[in-house]
Order: structure tokens, then C-alpha cells, then sequence
């Protein structure tokens, strides 16, 4: 017998049919003689339809009640599901954040959690019911409901594993079978991982694989709480998951690194659109510069990605180029022109509309060269790099975004990702 935290996404809840299919899932873990808990997610499109009524409503809407709108859709698929389970005969209440309760700090929007209480869960998976809990919602210390940010899901599952009821496995049910070596949707060839390690899956969430949300892949490398991801298409009654953790049904393991013997140089491609690019042409180059720049733009809540400041010729300006998100390029410009006097520079430009191209894979700490190969790739292609980072297991260009497709897939050949029989 096991304790298992199954998450439910969108696609997985969209309609009542579906929803039933997704129950019988629990059903067989139950049968199986688990304790079964379930998060889900609003059914697909709802949340975004929420986020527009909200706009429609007002631009400069309360961020409090924003959530207190877009945190509703949750609300009805617990409900949904806890009266379907129970049609099937299993034991099941639905649980808002509020009653669990999950506590969140008070960032409307993109709260994160601070505290699972697991006294009333835990009662109630021992006596044989079946929680169903609101994903992607909380309370905040002011007793307001608060929301953890698009996909938060994914963190409320994991955050209910590790924080409250510490289960044995916690099974995010998708839309695809698996984590690919890139968006399926993207590149069809994309193949399926058996397993992936925390570290790679982290660095693929924050390059722009949605598969799982950034937070909750952090919390699960933290609390070790390995994840397996799978389809919710698949049938119910399939044979599961192998005594020695491998999925026996079409999935990926996301593991300590230690557990996979085979590393890959690049085991993965991302693609993230809708980069704006901003350069500041002769900033002063002495110090605190950076900091008064970045600082006035952490100030307005602004997000940076990649940075590059040049070697000064001088010795007495230089040249700073970044990325924040497409949404944010206007603020960051206003906010840059106005800066009250804490950073001089001559002139600014900048563009929307730029894609961040990325290869991860932990292979690349033992392995020189990477870098060089994913730019003639490109090159090969007639594609431009504007800008490039790395870390240990990355590394990211930016390009236009005109060419982010094409990119995705040349170097998804170029590492020999692609599946064999396509
Ligand atoms: P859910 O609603 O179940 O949380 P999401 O839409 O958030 O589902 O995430 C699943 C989607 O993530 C897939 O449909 C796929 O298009 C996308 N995706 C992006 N990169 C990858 C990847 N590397 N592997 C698998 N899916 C990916
Ligand atoms: N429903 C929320 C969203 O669409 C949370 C989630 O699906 O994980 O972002
Ligand atoms: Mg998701």
C-alpha cells in the first residue's frame, strides 16, 4: 500500500466525460488498496477566460480580487470530481485552499506557500476518503484567497506531498504522456524521457517547457519528492508502475540525478517567445551602476533574464543589453527614462518580439564544445544570435523570433534527439 498525490491538469478536467476519466484513474489506485489524494486544475481555458473578465472589468483592477475571481475555476472541478468519485462509491469532499487550509504569503497572483496544515487531510486519507483539493489557490495571512501563478497547480500538488501528507509518489496526470526532448507540439520527432533529473527539469521549466511549473519542480528537487508525468489519455486499466519505480505505463520519472545511468550531453531543446530585448549605450562604468539599473527595474516588479554588459574601450562607458517578457517592455522603458537621476546613459533602444533558444543537459559539465556546436548549428541555418548565456548545464540565445521554430527543430536534429522511426 502507498500514499499517492495525483494531480489532475486542464485538459485532464475539461469536461464532465473527461472528468470521469481521469476518476477511474483514482479508482484503480484505490482499488489497489492507496491512499489517494487529488489536486486539480480549472478546466482548460477556464482560468484564462477568468484573467479576461477581470481585465475587461478594469485594467487597474485589485490584484485581491483578481484572485478571489480567477482562483473560481479550481472551485468547480474539485467539486466536479468529488461528486464523480463519489458516484463511484469511493469516500471523497472537495477542499478549497481556504480549508485545508493552504497557507501563502500575501503576493497576490504569484503567492507562494508557506504552510499545509496536514491534520484534517491526513484523517481523512487514513480513514479510506479521497480529498480532492482546488490546485494553483491558498489563504494569505490576511485570510484573503490568493493565487500561486499560471500552472500553479503542479505546485500545489507537490507542495500537499511534501509539506503535509508525505506520500509515496506524486503523479501528474497531462495532456502528453511524458516530458520530450522538446515541445511535442513543436517537433513532432521530439521524443519521450524515461526518466529526467530535478536539475535538468529545472532548468528546462524556467527555458519554457510548461510541462510542470517552475516552483513546483524547485519544490520537489527540495523535498526530494520524485514525479512521475503521464497522460490522463491513457487508459485506466493499463498495468502501472514497476516495483523498482519504472513506469510501466508510458511516463517520465522526475529523479536525483543519481538515479539515471545514462547521461546525455543535450538531453533537451526549449524555446520561450516573446522576449524583449533593451540596451543602454553608454552607461557610465563605474560601480553601483548595474545596481541602480537593475534595482529601479526589480523596484517596478520587473522580471530581467539575460544580461551582457561589455568591456568598457574607454574605461568610461559602456554598453548593458537585457531581456524582460514582451508585457513588461514598456514599463521597463518607462521606467529606465525615469529614473530620477540614478543611472546617467546616452541613448536606449530596444524591440519586442525576440525567442530564447536553449540546450540543457548535465552531460555539458564534463563535456567542452557545446556552446560552439549549438552556434554553427544556427549558423548552418542562416540564423542571427543576438544575445547568449549559459550556466553549468545551459546554454541560451536569443534570436528573432521569426526563426524560433526552426531553430528548435535544426537543433533537436543537430543533437540526434530526434526519434529514429519519424
Ligand atoms: P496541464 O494543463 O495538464 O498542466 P500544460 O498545458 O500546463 O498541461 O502542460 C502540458 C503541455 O506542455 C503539453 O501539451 C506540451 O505542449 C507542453 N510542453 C512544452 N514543452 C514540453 C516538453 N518538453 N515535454 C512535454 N510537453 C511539453
Ligand atoms: N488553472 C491554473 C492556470 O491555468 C492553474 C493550473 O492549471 O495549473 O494557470
Ligand atoms: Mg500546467
Amino acid at each position: 500500500m502507498a500514499r499517492i498525490v495525483v494531480k489532475f491538469g486542464g485538459t485532464s478536467m475539461a469536461n464532465i466525460e473527461r472528468i470521469r476519466h481521469s476518476a477511474l484513474h483514482v479508482k484503480r489506485e484505490v482499488e489497489a488498496g492507496n491512499e489517494v489524494a487529488v489536486v486539480v486544475s480549472a478546466m482548460s481555458g477556464k482560468t484564462n477566460e477568468l484573467v479576461g473578465w477581470v481585465n475587461e472589468a478594469s485594467k487597474l483592477h485589485d490584484a485581491r480580487e483578481y484572485d478571489a475571481v480567477v482562483a473560481s475555476g479550481e472551485q468547480v472541478t474539485a467539486g466536479l470530481m468529488a461528486i464523480v468519485l463519489a458516484e463511484m462509491g469511493i469516500q471523497s469532499r472537495s477542499f478549497s485552499g481556504w480549508q485545508v487550509p493552504i497557507k501563502t504569503d500575501d503576493a497576490h497572483g504569484a503567492a507562494r506557500i508557506t504552510e499545509i496544515d496536514p491534520t484534517e487531510l491526513d484523517k481523512r486519507m487514513k480513514d479510506g476518503w479521497v480529498p480532492v483539493i482546488t490546485g494553483f489557490q491558498g489563504i494569505s495571512p490576511h485570510g484573503r484567497v490568493t493565487t500561486l501563478g499560471r500552472g500553479g497547480s503542479d505546485t500545489s500538488a507537490v507542495a500537499v506531498v511534501a509539506a503535509a501528507v508525505g506520500a509515496d509518489r506524486c503523479d501528474i496526470y497531462t495532456d502528453v504522456d511524458g516530458v520530450y526532448t522538446t515541445d511535442p507540439r513543436i517537433v513532432p520527432k521530439a521524443q519521450r524521457m524515461t526518466k529526467i533529473s530535478f536539475e535538468e527539469m529545472l532548468e528546462m521549466a524556467s527555458l519554457g517547457a510548461k510541462v510542470l511549473m517552475l516552483r513546483s519542480v524547485e519544490m520537489a528537487m527540495a523535498y526530494k519528492v520524485r514525479l512521475l508525468v503521464r497522460s490522463s489519455f491513457d487508459d485506466p486499466n493499463a498495468p502501472q508502475i514497476a516495483p523498482d519505480g519504472t513506469p510501466g505505463v508510458p511516463g517520465t520519472l522526475v529523479c536525483d540525478e543519481d538515479e539515471i545511468m545514462e547521461k546525455q550531453i543535450v538531453s533537451g531543446v526549449t524555446l520561450a517567445k516573446a522576449e524583449a530585448k533593451i540596451t543602454l549605450r553608454d552607461v557610465k562604468d563605474k560601480p553601483g551602476v548595474a545596481a541602480a539599473i537593475f534595482g529601479q527595474l526589480a523596484d517596478q516588479g520587473i522580471i530581467v533574464d539575460m544580461i551582457v554588459q561589455n568591456i568598457a574601450d574607454d574605461g568610461a562607458t559602456t554598453d548593458i543589453t537585457f531581456t524582460v517578457p514582451d508585457s513588461e517592455y514598456d514599463k521597463a522603458v518607462k521606467a529606465l527614462e525615469n529614473n530620477g537621476g540614478k543611472f546617467e546613459y546616452a541613448r536606449l533602444s530596444g524591440s519586442k518580439g525576440g525567442a530564447k533558444v536553449s540546450v540543457v543537459g548535465v552531460g555539458m559539465r564534463s563535456h567542452a564544445g557545446v556552446a560552439s556546436s549549438m552556434f554553427k548549428a544556427l549558423a548552418d541555418k542562416g540564423i542571427n544570435i543576438q544575445l547568449i548565456t549559459t550556466s553549468e548545464i545551459k546554454t541560451s540565445v536569443l534570436i528573432d523570433e521569426e526563426y524560433a521554430e526552426l531553430a528548435v527543430r535544426a537543433l533537436h536534429t543537430y543533437y540526434g534527439l530526434d526519434k529514429k522511426d519519424a
